[in-house]
């Protein structure tokens, strides 16, 4: 955890210290807070959010009068924390209900990290000693199956897959499932196929897989896996997955190779739906929920 948190906060400090150098500066005249407000939006924090952080800082400024530089610090921290949405629920669920496992699936644009973020959620669903199981519902990419299957052994967990390549997904899902019964698993983890070649199309591809899996079974989690370098392009995909099913949470992947960081405000704001997890790294170990106070602290020490 002292790994990720250093991480996280290499990650976000760019943004830290690009502000912290501007408000420090002592003349906080019209100039810089331009600047503050740049800054903030290049870090992909959104314009909306951006504003109303930078006018809440002035009029706190203005009305408190000439401030060193640790009290901007303050208001900065709690400003930003309040953005975040820190009472969000971020628990995923993983616990049985009843006779059935809990069913997370697990969506996003091909390239974003879906398949490593189920077998890195694999890990440490296992480390919370859950019995897990993977469900390889990507059948569309040759080697995802492959890719899965050797993040499961990796983590000791089985993988319901198909041998053909282009088997239907939603036929996998529901194997996946099915099997998550009969074996008595307390989660089954299903990675689908993220082909965004049209609304309509990716629509009934999930579409299908949900209803399919609904036959046997509730879904618990839709996770919506997003890569953070990509900015306001991403978002405008997951606003897309978000119109073709409901998600309860989104992943926000690759955040260590970025000091965009305030996607997290943004992405959160137009879906409505809280950041859970964030992936900081290619290793099986590199999967953190997401916690608010340490994401702040990042950016703002
Ligand atoms: P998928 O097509 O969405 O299933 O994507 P993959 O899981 O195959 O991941 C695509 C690439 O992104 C791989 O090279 C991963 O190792 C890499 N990747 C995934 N998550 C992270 C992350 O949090 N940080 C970094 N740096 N790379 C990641």
């Amino acid at each position: 955890l002292q790994r990720l948190r250093a991480r996280l906060a290499r990650s976000n400090s760019a943004i830290g210290k690009g502000l912290l150098a501007l408000l420090s500066r002592g003349k906080l005249d019209e100039e810089a807070w331009e600047e503050v407000e740049d800054t903030l939006i290049a870090s992909d924090l959104g314009v909306e959010a951006a504003t109303q952080l930078v006018d809440s800082l002035r009029t706190q400024v203005k009305v408190e009068g000439a401030t060193d530089e640790a009290t901007v610090r303050d208001w900065l921290r709690k400003d930003l924390l309040e953005l975040v949405q820190p009472d969000m629920d971020r628990r995923i669920a993983s616990s049985r209900v009843g006779i059935r496992p809990a069913v997370i699936l697990v969506v996003g644009v091909n390239g974003t990290g879906k398949t490593t973020t189920v077998g890195k959620l694999a890990r440490v669903l296992v480390a919370e000693d859950r019995d897990v199981l993977l469900g390889a519902a990507d059948t569309f990419r040759a080697a995802a199956a492959d890719q899965l299957e050797t993040w499961g052994g990796r983590v000791g967990v089985p993988t319901v897959r198909s041998d053909k390549e282009g088997a239907d997904p939603a036929a996998v899902a529901f194997d996946a499932v099915k099997a998550g019964i009969e074996q008595e698993v307390d989660v089954v983890i299903i990675d689908t196929a993220g082909r965004l070649h049209n609304k309509v199309g990716l629509m009934d591809e999930l579409g299908k897989i949900k209803r399919v899996i609904e036959k046997q079974s509730d879904i618990d989690e839709v996770l919506l896996v997003l890569d953070a370098t990509t900015g306001q392009n991403g978002l405008q995909q997951a606003k897309v997955f978000a119109e073709a099913v409901d998600i309860t949470g989104i992943v926000l992947t690759k955040l260590d190779g970025t000091a965009k960081g305030g996607i997290v405000v943004s992405v959160q704001n137009q879906l409505g739906v809280p950041v859970k997890l964030v992936g900081l790294g290619e290793g099986p170990d590199d999967l953190a929920p997401f916690d608010p106070e340490a994401f702040v602290d990042a950016i703002v020490s």
